[in-house]
């Protein structure tokens, strides 16, 4: 009996690593935390050491934890880039066509008066 979970990331199926708390997707190699409920208990003298583990919070799983939580924010912060451009270039482009719409009526009216 395999059970899969879904990558955070990727959204790809993986299988927990026996006696682990956190492994590496094997698509795209994010650090993932393995649901407490799919993780396979090894031998109980290595489960005893990964529980120890735990508590100390290894200053890796500490900063990938903070990656993953940061990620949001990168992205809203992208996400507000791309429209600022996107603004500069919507303003100019408005600015032009009004201007051609301008002259366009200023021209049929000298033609038509
Ligand atoms: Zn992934």
């Amino acid at each position: 009996m395999t059970q899969t979970f879904q990558c955070t990331a990727c959204g790809a199926p993986n299988q927990p690593e026996a006696g682990l708390m956190y492994m590496l997707c094997t698509y795209c190699g994010t650090n993932l935390t393995i649901p407490e409920s799919l993780r396979i208990k090894s031998m109980p003298r290595v489960e005893k050491s990964f529980t120890k583990a735990e508590t100390t919070r290894p200053i890796e799983v500490e900063a990938a934890d903070i990656l993953r939580k940061s990620q949001p924010i990168a992205i809203r912060a992208w996400n507000l880039f791309a429209a600022w451009t996107w603004l500069r270039w919507l303003i100019p482009t408005c600015l032009t066509i009004f201007i051609v719409l301008c002259v366009g009526f200023v021209i049929v009216l000298f033609v038509f008066s």
